[in-house]
């Protein structure tokens, strides 16, 4: 197996893969509709429960062919009943998204709103919900991407629960990296796609839900056709397969991503998620950068930084430095703040941390960006 050449990718995902799971793709060709191939698509949606610990006789995973986006679609258009509210805990750029999914489906809805740089105010929440007996559905995001603040899913799912609603996560960019346990967080949706915990390839994403509530939402008004939970949930119970064709090749990838999971373990792999981005605040402050979110707020996967107001700074010519030396940085979702992420996603480790600082160290130099850098 020839080495493919390395990049590290310091954005939101997709993210840096190993080598083993970039060959897994590579099998011979095959009918995805026959049994060999439903028969790894059953473990592969059992090993998606287990990731979030759920009891696979109360939780399953329902696959689709898409990217992360498609999950929020999904669980938003089909878990609401008839006549009823949705509520999004809103303080960031993806649980907006959600927001903009539930206008496109003219789904009553709330949103929420606070600071993006802050946790949400559990007593607004709660005083939301005790005026609004309609919200049958709490829609929230587990570590806003664009700002990397951790959002208390465990407070607001118990909050939900006590009002009688479904409460919904977006984990894209949490799952199978940042331990969670549906049970105790009080989740009865999340979900993500292959492409960021899982280090896996973009094209599979899903849904790790209550079976319960799926089938409770065969009832409900079915508002789109091809994103729809129930009748994809019920493909499966029947024929275990995809209704319509599913990502093939990043299916196998994702197969042997699992293995590499199960073998790092939950515990391991967030511990070096963690140094990770230990080894990011430690090189962005050694060069004098701020970061957005307080410290007690990150969620450990994304560091959101300003820009130094030095008139040599120019995000793209640091990005085209950094991309040049092999390393891919990204730019911030927030609206009103000029900033950057640089998130510790993937199959990297501290010394590609510290190979990229020796890359951005060199870049800040060559345009003559002074170090440290200035506010
Ligand atoms: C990445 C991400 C998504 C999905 O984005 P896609 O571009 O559709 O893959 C959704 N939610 C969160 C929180 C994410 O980080």
């Amino acid at each position: 197996m020839e080495a493919v050449k390395r990049n590290i990718l310091l954005n939101p995902g997709p993210s840096t893969t190993t080598d083993t799971v970039k060959y897994a793709q590579v099998v011979p060709d095959i009918c995805p509709r026959e049994a060999e191939f439903a028969g790894l698509m059953k473990g592969l949606r059992e090993d998606l429960v287990k990731i979030v610990h759920g009891d696979p006789a109360i939780y399953t995973a329902v696959l689709f062919c898409g990217s992360g986006t498609m999950n929020i679609d999904v669980c938003l258009n089909s878990l609401l009943p008839a006549d009823r509210t949705v509520l999004v805990v809103n303080n960031g750029a993806y649980s907006t998204r959600a927001v903009e999914i539930c206008r496109a489906y003219g789904l009553p809805h709330i949103d929420l709103r606070f600071p993006v740089d802050e946790q949400p105010d559990l007593a607004l929440v709660e005083q939301t919900l005790r005026e609004h007996p309609e919200i049958a559905l709490v829609h929230t995001t587990h570590n806003e991407t664009g700002t990397g603040l951790l959002n208390p899913i465990r407070e607001l799912g118990a909050l939900a629960h006590r009002y009688g609603a479904v409460f919904t996560v977006d984990t894209t960019s949490t799952y199978a990296m940042r331990p969670i346990d549906v049970n105790r967080d009080n989740i009865d949706f999340c979900m993500a796609s292959a492409q960021k915990g899982l280090m896996s390839f973009t094209g599979l994403s899903f849904v790790v839900g209550r079976r319960e509530l799926i089938e409770q939402s065969a009832a409900y008004p079915m508002r789109s056709y091809y994103c729809n939970l129930f009748l994809q949930y019920d493909n499966f119970e029947k024929t275990g397969e995809m209704h319509f064709t599913p990502p093939v090749q990043t299916i196998y990838a994702t197969l042997q991503a699992l293995r590499e999971y199960w073998a790092e373990g939950e515990a391991g792999k967030w511990a070096r998620h963690t140094r990770v981005f230990e080894a990011i605040c430690q090189g962005l402050d050694e060069l004098g950068f701020r970061q957005v979110i307080r410290p007690e707020w990150r969620a450990g996967l994304v560091a959101s930084v300003r820009y130094p107001s030095d008139p040599n700074w120019s995000f793209q010519a640091v990005h085209d430095g950094c991309y040049r030396r092999g390393f891919t940085i990204y730019p911030g979702k927030i609206s009103g703040a000029d900033t950057f992420r640089l998130c510790a996603l993937g199959a990297i480790d501290v010394p590609d941390i510290e190979a990229f600082f020796r890359a951005l160290r060199e870049v800040l130099d060559e345009l003559g960006v002074k170090v440290p850098v200035q506010y």
